[in-house]
């Protein structure tokens, strides 16, 4: 039995300027058949966990190319479509297959292609012609589109946001796609479109018990292979974007389509209850400098590199310069050309500097004045669990009291090491503000005296009802309050 893998992903951000090309992807993760490291990335566990399977199972795995660029804006066409073919040629040399199981993210949008992952699957099943089986796992910060749907035999979406279960979906994948070859099952999707643009953590209520609940929907019913939410991803504005319930049963279609309408409903009553509350800048300024110990964190929670942004909002800055803060640090916003001229006065100059705010509207004004420069680093990093990462060259500059790290590669802020490594002993400081929506928790919290979400400008589309959409549905909750109308959910 031979069985073709491959991986190509990213999440764009229709709104983001920050292009992405080949480079950005090589950047990333690109690795040529047979090349994939050991360990999976987000979107390539279909790779790692397909060849402990192969040889405990006995059928051949043909590697495609697997490849992931870090989320950011429009992919260029001629990438997408070098890289597509590049994986399309290689399946056409690995055939005849009995299976393409695939490594997607669901949420990629290339200039000219606004669903990615259904032109890439739609010329899969072209090749392979009706009767091959073809899956994909994906995150669920996806769009479900219906060409992705009739070119694809099932799905499996991450459960867990943050998404800490790519590999066991990925064993998911395999399971039912090997149950399926072996004739056990016959894998059906039933769908149904919720209607409605939220953003799900499952790190808390009512998603928590959420997903739970479906899990043991899973292991208690034979019929159900899988059960997915896919989220959407509120920052593509593309035709189909939202939250829709994915059901996949052992050839039940209406059991299946019974229960999404019944979990999605569920899901749809819950609406606007699920992330973190947040507060404006104003707020989160006032009630740092007026707490009594420190530091108290203050997470820039939209202007996230890791959801695609640039990183160099002000919002926050001007507020804390604003309000007369001092005893602060600020880390990180991303300015390679201010960090540039840093490096060219050196450490201890004193200069006039206009740094930030550059990217998009929404991300404040560029800041002006005379700083100090008090410490540069080239090829910065900071630690991100076992691993590093990268900041690029970097300035610890201070303005008015405040200390500011500038950097030139985006990257969000997942450690207190950010500011060490740039002469800043953060647990000293009454207030650090950092730009991450999630990852940052499990290392500033042990640090921290409080932490603030804040929700400055708009770097990021996160209010559906205000956002300037112009491909995106307009009929779905929140930008329409009720668009079931009398199914509306109460379960
Ligand atoms: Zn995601």
């Amino acid at each position: 039995m031979r069985i073709f893998t491959a991986a190509l992903a990213t999440e764009t951000n229709t709104f983001s300027p920050i292009c992405v090309d080949r480079r950005a992807f090589e950047a990333s993760l690109y690795a040529p058949p047979g090349e994939h490291p050991e360990t999976p990335t987000l979107c390539s566990a279909p790779i790692t966990v397909g060849r402990r399977l192969a040889a405990e199972h006995d059928f051949t795995l043909i590697e495609g190319t697997a490849t992931w660029a870090d989320p950011a804006g429009l992919v260029n066409r001629l990438t997408y479509e070098g890289l597509r073919d590049e994986i399309l040629e290689q399946l056409r040399a690995a055939l005849p297959v009995e299976a393409v199981v695939l490594g997607l993210h669901g949420a990629m949008v290339a200039d000219g292609y606004e669903d990615t992952e259904g032109d890439f699957l739609a010329r899969v099943r072209d090749i392979v012609g009706p009767d091959i089986l073809v899956c994909a796992e994906l995150d669920p910060h996806s769009h479900l589109t219906a060409k992705r749907l009739a070119a694809a035999d099932f799905f499996v979406y991450f459960k867990e946001f943050p998404h800490t279960d790519f590999v066991d979906r990925a064993e998911d994948l395999w399971r039912i796609a090997l149950d399926t070859l072996a004739g056990l099952v016959k894998p059906v999707m039933s769908v149904f479109d919720c209607r409605m643009i939220d953003v799900y953590p499952t790190s808390r209520d009512p998603m928590r018990s959420f997903v739970d609940k479906i899990m043991r929907m899973e292991a208690e019913d034979r019929d159900i292979l899988s059960i997915s939410v896919v989220h959407g991803f509120m920052a593509g504005d593309v035709p189909e974007m939202g939250t829709k319930m994915v059901v996949l049963t052992d050839n039940k279609p209406e059991k299946g389509a019974a229960l999404a309408r019944d979990l999605g409903l569920e899901l749809f009553s819950k609406r606007g209850t699920f992330i973190m509350p947040q507060i404006d800048e104003k707020d989160a300024v006032s009630r740092a400098m007026t707490a009594t110990s420190g530091p108290i964190v203050i997470a820039d929670v939209w202007d996230n590199p890791g959801g695609g942004t640039a990183g160099d909002a002000t919002v926050l800055l001007a507020e804390l310069l604003a309000q007369g803060a001092t005893d602060t640090a600020v880390g990180t916003i991303w300015d390679p050309m201010a960090v540039q001229i840093c490096m060219a006065a050196g450490e201890g100059a004193k200069i006039q500097l206009r740094f930030g705010a550059k990217s998009a509207p929404g991300t404040g004004h560029p800041i002006d004045g005379i700083v100090e420069i008090i410490k540069l680093v080239r090829n910065a990093e900071m630690r991100f669990g076992e691993s590093y990462a990268p900041f690029g060259d970097a300035a610890h500059i201070r303005l008015h009291g405040i200390d500011i790290i500038l950097n030139s590669t985006r990257a969000q802020s997942f450690d207190p090491s950010l500011f060490s490594v740039m002469g800043i002993e953060p647990t000293s400081k009454k207030i650090l503000v950092i730009k991450s929506t999630n990852h940052f928790y499990a290392s500033f919290a042990p640090i921290a005296a409080e932490i603030l979400y804040c929700s400055a400008g708009t770097p990021y589309p996160n209010n559906p009802a205000r956002t300037p959409y112009r491909r995106a549905p307009r009929d779905i909750w929140p930008m329409v309050d009720n668009p079931h109308g009398a199914e509306q959910g109460t379960a």
